[in-house]
C-alpha cells in the first residue's frame, strides 16, 4: 500500500539536474515512482516521485502542494527507477529529462492507456443499411464500410481525413454512435505451442545455450547466419514456459518483419512491438502489458531498455555494436550498456549478440566482465559468403564499375539471381562542382558539401536538411558549366538501369523508403526471387536475407580510410562483414567483391583473409598502444551557439583552473568534426582518463560549474558520456 509522507522529491521534465520538493496534503498517497502534477513556476508539470521525506528540505513555507496524483497503475516501477536514477548520475543528465526518456509520452503526462476510450461504433440499424442510398456521399459511404470493418477512435478519424460533417450525418441517421470502451487488464501470458524447426543444435550452440544460466552478461559472437537467434530462441523457451518475460532489443532499423517473424512463428505467445511509428497510446499499451505481465515477449529498439517487466526473464541485445543504440541527442545514454546494468538490477541474464561485436565488448570480455560464447562454425548445410578484394588503384571504372565487376553481375543476373550493389552514400552526387573555376556547392548553414538530388532536382544538405534549388549556375563565378562529380545511389540505379535493361534495378536507401511499408514493399520483391539489382546504403546491412543474392559488390569503401574518427575502420570492418552476410542463404555460396584503392591494406587483408575475430585483435592493441577507448574513457562537453566564438568562451570558462583529479587529461576546447551544423558554431571539451570514477568526479565538477556560471545560458550545451563520435 503506498504510503502517506508529507514531503516528497519529485522529478519534473526540465533542463535542471535537481528534484523538487512538495507537500502532500492529508489523503494523498504515493510512493517513489508515483506520477503527480505538481505547480512550477507559473506552470502545471506532471512529475516522477523519486524520494519520500519526514522533513522539509528548505523553510516549509515556501514549499508547495501537489496537486494531483496519478492513477498508480501507471507509476513507474521500482527497477526502472533505479535505472533512471543511476543513468542519471553516470551520463550527468538532469533525472527530469531522464525519466521523460524513459516513460511513454502518455504516461508521462499522467495518461493511462487502460483509461476508457470513445470510439464511433456502427449501430445495427448502420449494419442493416442499404449503402446505395449514400450513392451521393461518397464519404459517408466510406466510413460506414471502415465501421463495418472496426470501430473508430477520433485519432483514427482523423487520420483517415474524415471530416466531423461526414461522423454527424451518420450519427443522425442513427447508423453510428459513440461509445465508451473500456480496456480490461489482460491476464498473465502463459506460453502456447512451441515450433521447433527440425534441425539439429550445433555443439557449439548447445554449448552457448547451457552456458547462459546466471545473471552475468554474454557477448555471443558468430558469422550471419550461424545461428545465434537460434540461441536466443532456445534460451527463451524454459523462460517463457516458466513465465518470464524476454526483452529483444533490435538496432533502429533493424526490426524488420522477417525479425519479428522469427520470433511470432516460433512461440505461440502475447508479443509487444515497440517501434518508431506506433501512437502514444499503442506505445503506452504495450508499456502497460510488459508491466503487467500480460506479454511474453517485448522487441523493440533503443528505448525499449525503459520497459518495465513484471517478471524479468532476460534481454537480449542483439546486432550490440550498431551505433543506434547509443542516442545521439539530449539524453545521449547507450541501451546496450544500461541492458547490461539492468540485467544486474533485476538478476536477469543479458545476451549481447554480434557476427562484429564492438571493440568495447570484446574489451569487456578481455577483462572478465562479459563471458564470450563463440559461434565458429555455420551449422551443416549452409555456405559461407566469400570475400575478393579488388585493387582499383590501376583499373579503369565506368561509373564506379569496373569491367570484371560488370561481367559478373551480368553472369550472375544470366542464371537467374539477384546481385546487391553496396554504397554507403543516398543522393545522385555528393559533389556539384564548377568545371571554369573548380567552385564546390556547400551548404551555406554547415561545413558540408551539397549532395544533387535527381528527383528533387536539387541540392540537399545531408546535415541540416536544407536545399538549393540553383543547380544550374557557379555562384562564384556565373558559369553554367557546373557538373555532378562522384558517386551517389541514385546514379549507380541510373547506371545499372542503362547497363541491364531488361532487369529491375531497385533502390533501397532513406529516400526510397521514407513511406511507410515501402521497405516491406522491397523486401516482398526481393523475396519473389526474380533476377534483380538491389541498389542500397547501410540500410540494407541490418535485418534482412537476401537468399538469392549471390553477388554483393562493395562499390566505394574508401571513405573510412580517410576519415579522422578512430573508430572508423572498426565500423568499416563492421560494416563489410554486415552487408556481405546478407548474402546467399542457405544452399547458395555468395560471393562478396570489394572494389577499394586500400585493397593492400593489412588491415582489410586481414578482415578478409582471417575474419574478424583477428581483424579486432589488431584494431585493440593499436587503441591500447595510443590509449584510445576501449583502453582509457571518455567524456565530451559539447557547446553550440549561433555566435561564432560563444560555445568557445563558454567551454575556456569551464576547463580553466585547478583540475581536481590528476588522472584526467582535459583537451580543449576544440572545433567538432563538423564544426558549423545548421547555422551553428559547435566546439567540444574531451574529458580523457584511465579511472572511470574520476572521470566521472571531474566531469561532474565541470558540469556543476558550467550551471553556475551566466554564459552557460547563452548556449547550448549537453553532456557526452562514452561518446561514439567528435561530430
Ligand atoms: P544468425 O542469427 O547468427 O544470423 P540464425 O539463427 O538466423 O543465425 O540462423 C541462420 C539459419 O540457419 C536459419 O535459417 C536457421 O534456422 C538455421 N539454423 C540455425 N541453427 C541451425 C542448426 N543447428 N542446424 C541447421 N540449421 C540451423
Ligand atoms: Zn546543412
Ligand atoms: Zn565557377
Amino acid at each position: 500500500m503506498p504510503a502517506s509522507p508529507r514531503f516528497i522529491s519529485v522529478a519534473v521534465p526540465t533542463p535542471l539536474r535537481s528534484t523538487f520538493q512538495y507537500r502532500l496534503e492529508g489523503g494523498q498517497s504515493v510512493r517513489p515512482g508515483s506520477r503527480v502534477l505538481v505547480p512550477f513556476g507559473h506552470r502545471k508539470l506532471a512529475g516522477v516521485v523519486t524520494g519520500i521525506e519526514e522533513e522539509p528540505n528548505v523553510d516549509n513555507k515556501k514549499i508547495r502542494q501537489v496537486l494531483d496524483v496519478f492513477d498508480d497503475s501507471a507509476s513507474l516501477t521500482d527497477p526502472i527507477l533505479k535505472l533512471c536514477q543511476w543513468a542519471a548520475g553516470y551520463y550527468d543528465h538532469p533525472i527530469g529529462d531522464v525519466i521523460a526518456n524513459a516513460l511513454p509520452t502518455l504516461i508521462r503526462k499522467g495518461g493511462n492507456p487502460r483509461d476508457p476510450l470513445n470510439k464511433l461504433h456502427i449501430t445495427s440499424a448502420g449494419a442493416n443499411a442499404d449503402p446505395t442510398v449514400l450513392r451521393r456521399a461518397p464519404a459517408q459511404r466510406q466510413l460506414l464500410a471502415n465501421l463495418i470493418d472496426e470501430p473508430l477512435t477520433r485519432g483514427e478519424i482523423k487520420l483517415r481525413r474524415i471530416s466531423s460533417r461526414t461522423v454527424k450525418s451518420l450519427i443522425d441517421k442513427d447508423w453510428a454512435e459513440w461509445q465508451q470502451e473500456r480496456t480490461e487488464p489482460d491476464q498473465p501470458f502463459e506460453l502456447g505451442s512451441v515450433h521447433i524447426p527440425d534441425i539439429e543444435i550445433t555443439g557449439e550452440q548447445a554449448d552457448a545455450i547451457a552456458a547462459i544460466d546466471d545473471t552475468t552478461p554474454y557477448l555471443l559472437q558468430g558469422i550471419t547466419g550461424s545461428g545465434k537467434t537460434e540461441v536466443y530462441l532456445r534460451l527463451m523457451e524454459p523462460l517463457l514456459k516458466a513465465g518470464s518475460q524476454i526483452l529483444v532489443l533490435v538496432p533502429e532499423i533493424g526490426l524488420t518483419p522477417q525479425t519479428v517473424a522469427r520470433f511470432r512463428d516460433r512461440f505461440d505467445v502475447p508479443l509487444t512491438l515497440l517501434h518508431s511509428s506506433l501512437s502514444d497510446r499503442e506505445r503506452a499499451l504495450g508499456w502497460m502489458q510488459a508491466k503487467e505481465g500480460s506479454v511474453g515477449i517485448i522487441l523493440g529498439t533503443r528505448s525499449a531498455v525503459f520497459t518495465p517487466l513484471l517478471n524479468p526473464g532476460a534481454i537480449i541485445v542483439d546486432e550490440e555494436h550498431d551505433t543506434s543504440y547509443k542516442q545521439q541527442d539530449g539524453f545521449r545514454y547507450s541501451a546496450r550498456d544500461l541492458a547490461v546494468l539492468r540485467g544486474q538490477f533485476e538478476q536477469m541474464p543479458v545476451v549481447l549478440g554480434s557476427a562484429t561485436p564492438s571493440l568495447e565488448s570484446l574489451h569487456n570480455v578481455e577483462t572478465g566482465k562479459y563471458r564470450h560464447l563463440q559461434l565458429r562454425k555455420r551449422p551443416p548445410g549452409t555456405v559461407s559468403e566469400s570475400y575478393e578484394l579488388v585493387d582499383t588503384r590501376h583499373l579503369e571504372r565506368r561509373e564506379g564499375f569496373t569491367r570484371a565487376l560488370r561481367n559478373r553481375i551480368k553472369d550472375q543476373l544470366a542464371i537467374g539471381d539477384q546481385v546487391l550493389v553496396f554504397l554507403n552514400r543516398r543522393g545522385f552526387a555528393p559533389v556539384m562542382m564548377c568545371s571554369d573555376c573548380n567552385w564546390i556547392a556547400h551548404c551555406r548553414r554547415c561545413d558540408a558539401k551539397l549532395t544533387y538530388h535527381l528527383n528533387l532536382n536539387s541540392l540537399v544538405c545531408h546535415h541540416c536538411g536544407s536545399s538549393n534549388h540553383n543547380i544550374i549556375s557557379c555562384q562564384a563565378c556565373g558559369s553554367n558549366h557546373v557538373a555532378a562529380i562522384g558517386l551517389g545511389t541514385q546514379r549507380i540505379e541510373q547506371t545499372l538501369k542503362e547497363m541491364f535493361p531488361n532487369y529491375p534495378v531497385l533502390r533501397i536507401d532513406r529516400d526510397s523508403t521514407r513511406r511507410q511499408g515501402a521497405m516491406e514493399d522491397f523486401v516482398e520483391q526481393v523475396g519473389s526471387g526474380e533476377p534483380a539489382i538491389l541498389v542500397g546504403t547501410q540500410l540494407l546491412s541490418k535485418g534482412h536475407h537476401f537468399p538469392n543474392v549471390t553477388l554483393v559488390a562493395l562499390l566505394d569503401i574508401d571513405a573510412g580510410f580517410y576519415s579522422s574518427d578512430f573508430r572508423a575502420l572498426e565500423k568499416l570492418g563492421q560494416l563489410i562483414l554486415q552487408v556481405g552476410g546478407r548474402a546467399g542463404r542457405a544452399e547458395k555460396p555468395g560471393t562478396v567483391v570489394i572494389q577499394s584503392d586500400f585493397a593492400t591494406h593489412p588491415l582489410l587483408q586481414t578482415l578478409i583473409t582471417n575474419g574478424y575475430a583477428e581483424f579486432s585483435e589488431l584494431l585493440l592493441k593499436e587503441r591500447q598502444d595510443l590509449e584510445l577507448p576501449p583502453y582509457t574513457f571518455n567524456a565530451l562537453i559539447r557547446a553550440e551557439a549561433a555566435d561564432s566564438s560563444l560555445a568557445r568562451e563558454f567551454l575556456e570558462s569551464i576547463s580553466d583552473g585547478r583540475k581536481s583529479s590528476p588522472s584526467v587529461d582535459l583537451l580543449g576546447p576544440i572545433p567538432a568534426l563538423m564544426e558549423k551544423k545548421a547555422g551553428r558554431f559547435r566546439q567540444i571539451l574531451i574529458l580523457t582518463s584511465n579511472s572511470r570514477p574520476q572521470l566521472h568526479r571531474e566531469l561532474h565538477e565541470r558540469v556543476t560549474l558550467a550551471e553556475s556560471l551566466p554564459i552557460s545560458k547563452k548556449v547550448r550545451w549537453a553532456v557526452d558520456v562514452d561518446p561514439v563520435d567528435f561530430f
